[in-house]
């Protein structure tokens, strides 16, 4: 009998439990368990249901899309329709226009968002044209723009960098407070004889060494989330999201990696120590704080922004909570999208210390949030001391 245990231990473990399992539930499972070495994986179809023995559920399961289960956790609720001090969401690509100008104005009162930075500003006649009319309405201190790369960065040969230099100096004279880097930039954009051109390719550096004399900041977004990057398959969280959008599963087949991106872009940083930089959705670092602190250990000149992240600082709220007190002079507000129903998660997450709350997507978080809970004068700085002080030309 010893020795048929050893041998045949875990089957006969899970056989029992099978049993247990069948009594205790009333019937599924009947599909008899699986066997699983100490830290291996079930085979597709069967979960773990015991250490060591793996069983199918008892009917077809619901797909991914279709299993919405409703927690029964009844615990304390804060929403933050409001936030707690004025913002500046510095990550916005959306600007003023005689249609929404109203509208813009009402959502950004109540969700108290000071300024609204637009990204997307273009360059040349067209930024102008931007900022006049800005500048034209009664409302000319709530909205700013950032300017963007000289016909974004297409066909980059020789010369291009002077005169992207130089048209960055026009569109700063003309009312751009900022540059923005596109993600396309460095990862798609083809130079004029065919080469992938890099962020940190030295054609370019007169623009950051303009930026750098401007006395403005350059916001850079790198590659995207890192599971982007990583094999489609069961084991990739952002599985969902891959699965409903072509346009974020071509990294797949890319031959950039995101490391390759990271460092391409940390070289960035390190050759233009004069230049501030944002580096935008955290650099996508937000699931691994401890490598956004290294960055900005190593980096003095670079911030952080936290557009798109936030379902990786509400699954991990102490750790974030102590990265935000530690690096509080280092981090920007920003949202992207802009959505009025959506900055109060990001309010709630930073301000309260509420527990297991849904996301606004499913498909980028299948998990719930926990609020970090800041100090105010944290808050302060994250939401708009620090924009204020990388960004000079942000009305105050
Ligand atoms: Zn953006």
């Amino acid at each position: 009998m010893a020795r048929y245990l050893t041998l045949f231990g875990a089957a006969l473990l899970a056989a029992l439990t099978s049993v247990e399992g069948v009594a205790g539930q009333g019937g599924g499972g009947r599909g008899g368990a699986v066997p699983v070495a100490p830290g291996g994986e079930c085979p597709p179809g069967t979960t773990l249901v015991r250490v060591g023995q793996c069983q199918a559920p008892g009917f077809p399961p619901p797909s991914i899309v279709d299993y919405r289960p409703q927690s029964l956790l009844k615990v304390e609720e804060h929403p933050v329709p409001r936030a707690k001090f004025p913002v500046v969401d510095i990550h916005s690509h959306t600007g003023p226009t005689p249609q929404n100008i109203d509208q813009l104005i009402k959502e950004m009162d109540a969700l108290n968002i000071r300024v609204l930075n637009n990204l997307s500003g273009g360059f040349g006649p067209e930024l102008k044209q931007r900022v006049d009319y800005i500048r034209s309405t009664k409302y000319a201190n709530r909205f700013t723009l950032f300017a963007n790369g000289l016909n974004r960065f297409r066909d980059v040969e020789p010369g291009y960098g002077k005169q992207a230099a130089a048209q960055l100096e026009q569109d700063v004279k003309n009312g751009a407070i900022g540059f923005k880097i596109f993600k396309e930039t460095g990862m798609d954009t083809l130079k004029k004889d065919g080469t992938r051109l890099t962020i940190n390719d030295p054609e370019l550096a007169p623009i950051w060494e303009t930026a750098g004399r401007l006395n403005i900041p350059v916001i850079v977004h790198t590659a995207e989330p890192q599971a982007f990057f990583d094999p489609l398959d069961m084991h990739n969280e952002r599985w969902l999201e891959l699965a409903l959008f072509p346009d974020r599963r071509q990294y797949l087949n890319k031959n950039v990696s995101f490391n390759l991106l990271m460092s391409e872009r940390d070289d960035l940083f390190k050759k233009h120590p004069k230049t501030r930089f944002i580096s935008a959705h955290f650099g996508w670092h937000g699931h691994d704080l401890g490598r956004a602190g290294r960055l900005l250990d190593e980096h003095p000149n670079v911030t952080l922004e936290l557009a798109a992240i936030l379902y990786d600082l509400g699954r991990q709220p102490r750790t974030a909570h102590d990265f935000f007190v530690k690096y509080q002079d280092r981090i920007l507000f920003g949202k992207d999208t802009y959505a009025p129903s959506e900055f109060p998660y990001y309010w709630r997450v930073l301000e309260t210390r509420d527990e297991y709350f849904d996301y606004y997507r499913d498909y980028h978080a299948y998990w719930q949030l926990y609020g970090m809970q800041l100090p105010d004068a944290v808050l302060r700085k994250v939401y708009q001391d620090n924009a204020l002080r990388i960004t000079p030309g942000l009305p105050r």
